[in-house]
């Protein structure tokens, strides 16, 4: 039952990869393409964002951002670290507000970054704000 949860970063399959196998180069159930294990951020539009959290076995941490906040880029690197440390327990999606500001405006997302935490299909946490580091991890840790 010990088990993880990956995103195929070729086809946006979610695979459940029993612990047990982890280390043995497991391979997407869809595509059959190698899984890539580092957890990194993606990026969605705000439908893929609907259909993402709904299916989601794992809490997704959503970043509302646009290319134009520096904020959000100096956010952006610590994302790719959380997602390292948390691999297999989460998922992290960025949603580029500018392009896609349907979700963040029925959120009522009025500063970025904005970080908001999906579980179960419901948004469970919701905080505007650059964090950094550890900081993610205090976020995140209640819900997982
Ligand atoms: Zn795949």
């Amino acid at each position: 039952m010990d088990s993880h949860i990956y995103r195929c970063a070729a086809c946006g399959g979610i695979n459940r990869v029993p612990a047990s196998r982890v280390n043995q180069a497991p391979t997407c159930g869809r595509c059959k393409k190698k899984l890539a294990l580092d957890n990194a951020p993606f990026d969605v539009d705000d439908a893929a964002l609907a259909r993402l959290v709904a299916k989601s076995p794992v809490p997704v941490l959503v970043d509302f951002w646009a290319p134009w906040c520096a904020p959000c880029r100096a956010v952006a690197p610590h994302l790719v670290q959380l997602g390292q440390r948390k691999a297999g327990r989460m998922l992290i999606a960025k949603v580029n507000t500018q392009n896609h500001p349907k979700t963040a405006a029925a959120l009522h997302v009025k500063a970025i970054p904005t970080l908001a935490i999906w579980k179960g299909g419901h948004v469970v946490e919701q905080q505007a704000g650059a964090r950094m580091g550890l900081q993610l991890d205090e976020l995140v840790d209640p819900h997982l």
